[in-house]
């Protein structure tokens, strides 16, 4: 390998800047694969990215992979990864034909199917909710002996998109017909939702929220940083804040690591980086709510993991796929702090007026980064629908007290105003 090893990273949103600073700091070359939805203007501009590399994926995944074949044919490049969710199944398939270091196909298939993960958990022994797949919208209500409340959602969907909790049989109908037409609305929307893929209504697990993210090299998992997410107790389900290390037990985080360590087996996930959802049933016991094969969050769950592990996650991420192992293997890291990532909620949606409040954390020497996908006339869509995220600030603390007086700072001074309906 050079000594500018270059990776193709697939469908990573310009916008967000932490893969792209990881590959700048770690000396990574990037071929980057824009996303469907990007604009190609933006998709230059990071410092690593030495070349832009379109491929209609989506459209014709078999003349996107002889491109990119062709590519390597030109010139070999060192490794490939997923940028987003939807990427996964390519990147893999891709990594096998070109010989570079990846998830298996099967184990990339298994992710991205909530009713799959599910199967293989209870296979392993492991905590799964009880899930109905429905696939044919007639015929199922009077079958359900699922035990209530019961959430529905798209089998493959993401960002809590048509997530809907439902607290007894009456309303269940009326939800999974309210999923389904979101599905159906969201089609060609370049988010990858597949309505073959059917509607998924499983027991509710009520406990609070955390998330895991993992490193895995020769099939070793690493779990780098568990963050808390708190109570989010629906009807939907917009994730707000996420704080890291999660407070908790010594006992509960070594049956969390258990769990995540756990699934990756079951999944047979045994290159790469993920990103892992969990609930705390009752406060104690993990059971594992679904995994992504990606860093998550765009990549800011990698910048949550760096702060609060010193594990430096999206450069041993983007090593682990250029085959080399990751530095968190040899060195122990050390923690530099509490961090926490604020997602503005949507509310209740509209044409944004303004958004209040973004001039104060710019200048906020506890924040990170600020990152603003949206703003003065973008229409956003209240819950359960989905348009984006239009604001995240990761910032750093000195403790977790002062991480949560901070969330309760930010939920009162930066909001979206929408424009009055008439
Ligand atoms: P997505 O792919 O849209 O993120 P998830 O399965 O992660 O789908 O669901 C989104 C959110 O909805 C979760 O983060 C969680 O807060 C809530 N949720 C989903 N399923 C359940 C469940 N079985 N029990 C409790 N909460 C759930
Ligand atoms: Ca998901
Ligand atoms: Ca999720
Ligand atoms: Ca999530
Ligand atoms: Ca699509």
């Amino acid at each position: 390998m050079s000594p500018r090893p270059k990776l193709v990273l697939v469908g990573q949103l310009s916008t967000f800047p932490w893969v792209f600073d990881a590959a700048e700091r770690a000396g990574i070359d990037v071929i980057l694969v824009p996303r469907g939805d990007d604009t190609t203007e933006s998709a230059g501009r990071a410092a690593a990215v030495v070349e832009l590399l379109p491929l209609d994926i989506e459209g014709n995944p078999e003349a996107a992979l002889a491109a990119l074949a062709d590519r390597y044919r030109q010139e070999p490049f060192d490794g490939i990864m997923a940028g987003n969710e939807q990427a996964v199944p390519f990147v893999a398939r891709a990594a096998k034909e070109l010989g570079l270091t990846g998830l298996t196909e099967e184990a990339a298939t298994v992710v991205r199917d909530k009713r799959s993960m599910r199967q293989h958990l209870r296979d392993a022994g492991l905590g799964a909710p009880g899930f109905v797949l429905i696939d044919n919208p007639d015929d199922w209500a009077d079958t359900l002996t699922l035990r209530f409340p019961v959430v529905v959602k798209p089998a493959n969907g993401h960002s809590s998109f048509g997530v809907i909790r439902v607290d007894d049989k009456d309303g269940i109908e009326q939800a999974v017909a309210r999923t389904c037409k979101l599905v159906e609305a969201h089609l060609g929307a370049d988010d990858g939702l597949a309505p073959e893929a059917g509607v998924l209504v499983e027991e509710y697990l009520d406990g609070p929220e955390i998330s895991a993210e993992s490193l895995i090299h020769h099939g070793k998992v690493r779990v780098c940083a568990i963050s808390w997410k708190g109570e989010l107790t629906g009807p939907y389900f917009q994730e707000t804040t996420l704080r890291a290390p999660a407070q908790l037990p010594a006992e509960i985080i070594a049956a969390v690591e258990a769990e995540v360590v756990g699934a990756h087996h079951a999944f047979g996930v045994t290159e790469g980086t993920t990103h892992t959802e969990l609930r705390l049933v009752g406060g104690v016991r993990p059971v594992l709510l679904e995994m992504g094969a990606r860093i998550g969050g765009g990549g800011y769950m990698a910048h949550l993991a760096h702060v609060s592990s010193g594990i430096d996650m999206a450069v041993d991420a983007l090593r682990i796929h250029l085959g080399l192992e990751p530095l968190c293997w040899r060195e122990e890291p050390v923690p530099a702090g509490h961090a926490a990532a604020y997602q503005v909620p949507v509310g209740s949606g509209g044409r944004i007026k303004e958004i209040h409040g973004l001039d104060a954390v710019r200048t906020d020497p506890r924040v990170d980064y600020l990152v603003q996908t949206m703003g003065p006339g973008s229409l956003m869509r209240p819950y359960p629908d989905f348009s984006g995220y239009p604001v995240i600030v990761l910032s750093r603390h000195e403790s977790d007290a002062e991480a949560e007086a901070y969330r309760a700072h930010l939920a009162r001074t930066l909001y979206v105003e929408y424009e009055e309906q008439d």
